[in-house]
């Protein structure tokens, strides 16, 4: 007898501690019978969804607080996974779905549907629920921010690409001005000869026509090494002698040979191997700093130029352009490779950055030297990623 009633005393004391962790629980807890009408509800389930303890007990809880989806379309009560655990044994749990209050708005929940065994029958289920609207939010905006960081980055891509189309359609311009002045002299050249209709100048007309031709094949070459880079499509890289893109370079921008006061000289290092080079951009970056040391040495007493070759550091070459003109401006040599950056009547400011990104492409870098005898040394650096034949050539022109 006494055993009984300890028995009893006990069983109360657990039922009292339950109900007590229920009161004071802030996650939602309501108990289903297996019609899935309410038998218990705990105060914060009242609280969460707005309805009373009276007004849930006996009710089919998934018609009061869970009748419809997020988007309010019906929520049919078969599909339902509350439902489902006193039916299939199961516990169920949910995270994506949302309950609606007695005033009729809802709000996200995060649920767990536990099925309730008495003497290995199934007589209902109890759900414990908790209010995630704090972290769907934060989630939502870790998304958008995580959006709007992306936006950021493809408008910074796309910005990047804008500049750089900006300055190659300058580079175009600056680069395709020299071939045209060069066909447009050859072209009027010969016309003259032409004209003076004897044997000897139709040959050199003819010579001068071949001439216009290769100029004309050169613009054709930019134009669409440019459209590439500004496609975005990279243009193929081929295994290439440096000291022959030097050479051809040269002969671009002195397309009649040296005049009779320049001294351009060549000191190209015959152990130098092939690299995997986009050719034509290359040619442009000699193009260019070969041009920028003609056009310093206008007006010098002993114009000389020195494009020179050889190995460096780890493997890769160096190739240098040296002149022996005033040097540097001061008001440049801080912000040299800036595009727009010229102390030129009719110059664009772009060459210098155009040869330093050509270079950076390619893995290079490149630097001025200012020269102990006057003048400046353009280097660049070329790392050399596989060997092909050995060639290269010294000569003065
Ligand atoms: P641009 O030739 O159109 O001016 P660049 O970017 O090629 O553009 O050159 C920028 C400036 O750098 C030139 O205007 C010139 O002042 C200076 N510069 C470049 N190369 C030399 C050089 N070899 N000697 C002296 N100044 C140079």
């Amino acid at each position: 007898m006494n055993e009984a009633i300890t028995k009893k005393q006990s069983l109360n004391s657990v039922r009292l501690q339950t109900d007590l962790i229920l009161q004071a629980t802030g996650d939602g807890v309501y108990g289903l019978n297996s019609e899935g009408k309410t038998v218990f509800a705990n105060p914060a389930a009242c609280r969460l969804t707005g309805f009373s303890e009276e007004e849930m007990l006996g009710k089919s809880q998934h018609k009061l607080c869970h009748h419809s989806h997020s988007d309010g379309s019906n929520y049919d009560v078969h599909e339902c996974p509350i439902y489902l655990a006193f039916k299939d044994g199961k516990i169920h749990r949910e995270s994506n779905e949302v309950f609606w209050r007695k005033d009729g708005t809802s709000f996200p929940v995060e649920y767990v549907s536990t099925p309730i065994w008495d003497a290995g029958e199934l007589i209902g289920a109890v759900v414990s629920f908790r209010d995630i609207s704090e972290r769907v939010a934060l989630e939502a905006k870790l998304v958008e921010s995580k959006e709007r960081e992306r936006l950021l980055q493809s408008d910074l891509h796309h910005v990047a690409r804008v500049s750089a189309m900006g300055e190659v359609a300058s580079a175009m311009a600056h680069e395709l001005n020299q071939p045209l002045t060069a066909v447009m002299n050859y072209v009027q050249a010969s016309r003259r000869l032409l004209d003076a209709d004897t044997q000897t100048a139709k040959q050199k007309a003819h010579g001068y026509m071949d001439k216009a031709i290769a100029q004309a094949g050169r613009a054709g070459e930019i134009i669409r090494g440019l459209r590439k880079f500004v496609e975005k499509e990279d243009t193929e890289r081929t295994f290439e002698n440096i000291n022959e893109i030097i050479n051809e370079a040269i002969a671009l921008v002195l397309p009649g040979g040296q005049s009779s006061t320049l001294k351009l000289t060549t000191k190209l290092s015959p152990d130098l191997s092939d690299i995997l080079v986009h050719k034509v951009r290359l040619q442009q970056v000699v193009v260019n700093l070969v041009r920028n040391a003609l056009e310093a040495l206008e007006g010098s007493d002993a114009p000389h130029i020195e494009v020179s070759t050889r190995l460096y550091k780890d493997g890769a070459i160096e190739v240098c352009i040296c002149d022996n003109g005033p040097g540097l401006p001061e008001e440049v040599s801080q912000k040299l490779f800036q595009s727009f950056v010229t102390t030129k009547q009719n110059g664009m400011g772009v060459g210098l950055s155009i040869c330093k990104t050509i270079v950076e492409e390619h893995g290079g870098e490149i630097n001025t030297i200012k020269n102990e005898q006057g003048g400046v040394t353009f280097c660049f650096t070329l790392p050399t990623t596989t060997l092909a034949n050995n060639t290269g050539a010294d000569g003065e022109r």
